[in-house]
């Protein structure tokens, strides 16, 4: 595609709905100013858009995107200013009552951390040195599963460095203490688009869970298997 026309034509669309005859939805936004519930820090990825995937209107979501959606800790929150300047406005500004860390398969920048190649060129080096935040996820992954294929290490990973994000957030007090009050709630999730489900972290079984099952797929099983079984 040469030239950005799809996308001009697609905020005709989104004028139509929002900002037309039918604008009381952003005179509010307007007028009000912004008061989303939820911060969702996302995976670049063209794949994994946390409005369309959540379904939400302006206003509901306040989004920070990087790729394979890292938190960076505390103490390098001033190196990798992008992504914790966007949580600290998030959480002293908009107060925020959720973070959402949204991982996904197939993701790669997973996958780039996982290959761990020497960088070659400036492009390379920048993906490394953001992708070595996850770097204990991948160390994990290869003492735990050596030797399996490497998709099944990749999707370890990228489970595994929602999980060091998770980790990382806690180490802000500004979050430490808002989580600890109750006034703040974090959560992993992972969009399996090869499956067509979102699936959460359980803290209480260490284990990312079916969260929105995708039924049309179990009742393809159930009907194969009565097929098989005929
Ligand atoms: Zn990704």
């Amino acid at each position: 595609m040469r030239d950005v026309s799809k996308f001009v034509q697609g905020f005709k669309r989104f004028q139509h709905q929002y900002l037309g005859n039918r604008h009381t939805l952003f005179d509010r936004l307007v007028e009000e100013g912004q008061h989303p519930r939820a911060l969702m820090i996302s995976c670049c990825d063209s794949r994994c858009d946390p409005a369309l995937l959540t379904d939400c209107d302006p206003g509901d979501m306040f989004v920070v995107r990087n790729v394979a959606n890292l938190v960076p800790p505390h103490t390098q929150a001033t190196f990798f200013a992008a992504t914790s300047s966007a949580m600290a406005f998030a959480v002293r500004n908009l107060e925020v009552e959720h973070i959402i860390v949204m991982g996904h398969a197939r993701c790669g920048g997973i996958r780039t951390l996982m290959a761990n190649r020497p960088p070659e060129c400036d492009e390379e080096e920048l993906i490394a040195k953001w992708l070595g935040i996850a770097a204990d996820a991948r160390q994990r992954v290869l003492q735990e599963l050596p030797g399996k294929p490497a998709e099944t290490q990749e999707r370890a990973c990228e489970q595994a460095a929602i999980l060091i994000s998770l980790e990382n957030l806690l180490s802000y007090p500004w979050i430490r203490r808002r989580v600890h009050e109750g006034s703040l709630a974090l959560h992993g999730w992972y969009f399996d688009m090869e499956r067509g489900e979102l699936l959460q972290y359980q803290a209480a079984t260490g284990k990312f869970q079916v969260l929105v099952p995708n039924f049309n797929l179990y009742e393809e099983a159930a009907s194969g298997s009565r097929v098989m079984g005929a």
